[in-house]
């Protein structure tokens, strides 16, 4: 019996089904999607850097003799004395060798790839996999059986493409895996242990992963920048930091891809990627404190640590205390030029992916998110607190336009709210909108009541030139 799936056929027979996971299609054709971009934009890379350096040299000088700010010729001689080598892949648990043989045989221009795996039985039926796969994929997928640690740890710097895609979590292979990427080259990352980095053991979570969770609405997003910080903080040990360019929740689980540079003062301005999240107790508004901050007189830009705290001992707005969680990646996790590019070639391509509607919901989402708002508030929830009914995503979404900020949804939460405005503006929103639907009410020392006994200072913004109507008009919504 063999089981197939893109160009790839494997056996399903009692011995393999351990090793292959049906349900992880989704994050096989995205990683092939990705996967497909990097080698385009690895070439091109290539290709402008070479340009660059034939634009340093006089015309009169090049071998061809032409300008090619005029010709816009090909230098070819150039290109063949320093063409790019086909990208070297690392599948570094590779289980049924699945994976493997999808990337060898479906991403054009892919390089050698290895399938490591530490089980024997993992490595008999990878090897038995790629065989039955043809020539191609016995061509360029090498099985070998090994430790991944060791094997990346010993293998410094020379896969273009390390893929993890461990059971649970990855966090025992961080430290080997970005010492493993060569510049520029890129590390794709898979977490199962959702429970772990979702707040359910905060202790289990900080052991691994070195950050607190938050049970918050947006601890799935939470869950991937503490993925990302972890990453970051063992790249930074060796001189290398990450820049992530897709990062999503899908499923079960968390994925997320960066490539990862080499520079030693790159490295130094890391403190002010990473933030503390304060979460108020009683009406989870939450904020950001950076764990670095920039010292204007140091011109070499070296951050110093943060004065602290960004809030007061209690909750402006409802009065309950904060829990600290953290800390996290806050800097953009997806680069929005990757995600649009992927995304246009999979709408091109289609018939390519088998879960063609689910990775190009995601990836459309991901391509609108704001990339400088860490986390987000749920709509449900913040109505919750209130106790009051639901304005439309529509309507909060101008509301919070009007008042001079941004907003966008998240990939991760249908019902998010992901905005630089803040909590005071969200609440102060929420205010303006109970004026209009009145809530019964409540005992005062609720969180609720509380927000609702001061009175809102964007009326008059958000209502009379935003909704459409004033405060005694009925709610008309023009779109
Ligand atoms: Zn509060």
């Amino acid at each position: 019996d063999t089981v197939r799936e893109g160009r790839a056929e494997i056996f399903a027979d009692k011995s393999n089904s351990v090793f292959f996971n049906k349900a992880q299609v989704n994050n096989r054709d995205l990683s092939i999607a990705v996967l497909r971009w990097f080698v385009l934009k690895r070439q091109e890379e290539h290709d402008a850097q070479l340009k660059g350096r034939r634009a340093d040299i006089p015309p009169e000088q090049h071998a061809d003799g032409l300008d090619p700010a005029t010709t816009g010729s090909e230098d070819t001689a150039l290109r063949k004395e320093s063409s790019l080598k086909a990208p070297k892949v690392l599948e570094a648990l590779a289980a049924s060798g699945l994976r493997a043989i999808r990337y060898a045989l479906e991403v054009d221009g892919i390089g050698e790839v290895i399938a490591l795996d530490n089980n024997e039985v993992a490595i008999e039926s990878c090897k038995r996999n790629i065989y039955h796969n043809g020539i191609l994929a016995s061509s360029k997928v090498v099985p070998h059986l090994a430790d991944a640690r060791i094997y990346m740890l010993t293998h410094p710097k020379e896969f273009d493409v390390v893929d993890l895609d461990p059971y649970g979590s990855p966090a025992a292979f961080l430290d080997s895996a970005v010492q493993c990427v060569a510049d520029g080259g890129i590390l794709m990352c898979s977490a199962t242990d959702m429970a772990v980095l979702a707040g359910g053991n905060a202790e289990v979570c900080f052991s691994k992963y070195g950050s607190y969770p938050v049970r918050g609405k947006y601890r799935h997003e939470m869950a991937l920048r503490i993925l990302l910080a972890c990453m970051e903080s063992h790249a930074i040990r060796h001189k290398r930091y990450i820049v992530p360019v897709i990062s999503v929740h899908m499923d079960f689980y968390i994925r997320v891809f960066v490539r990862i540079f080499t520079s030693a003062s790159t490295v130094k301005s890391s403190p002010l990627k990473f933030s503390h999240v304060y979460q108020c107790v009683g009406c989870n508004s939450f904020h950001l404190q950076n764990v670095g901050r920039i010292n204007s007189k140091d011109k070499r830009n070296i951050p110093l640590p943060n004065f602290c705290p960004t809030v007061p001992q209690e909750c402006s707005e409802c009065g309950g205390k904060f829990v600290m969680g953290g800390p996290i990646w806050s800097d953009p996790i997806h680069d929005r030029d990757w995600a649009t590019s992927i995304l246009s070639n999979i709408r091109a391509t289609s018939g390519l992916y088998e879960a063609y509607a689910k990775i190009s919901a995601i990836l459309t989402s991901v391509s609108e998110e704001l990339p400088n708002a860490p986390l987000f508030v749920s709509l449900h929830s913040i109505c919750a607190t209130l106790k009051c009914t639901n304005p439309t995503m529509v309507m909060f979404h101008s509301a919070i336009r009007n008042a001079g900020y941004q907003i966008s949804g998240s990939h991760a939460d249908p019902l998010a709210l992901k905005t630089d405005a803040p909590m005071s503006v969200i609440w102060d929103i929420m205010r303006c909108w109970v004026k209009l639907h009145p809530v019964k009410s409540q005992p005062e020392n609720l969180p609720g009541s509380r927000i609702l006994s001061q009175e809102p200072q964007l009326q008059g913004i958000v209502l009379s030139s935003n909704w459409g109507f004033s405060c005694t008009e009925e709610p008309k919504i023009s779109t």
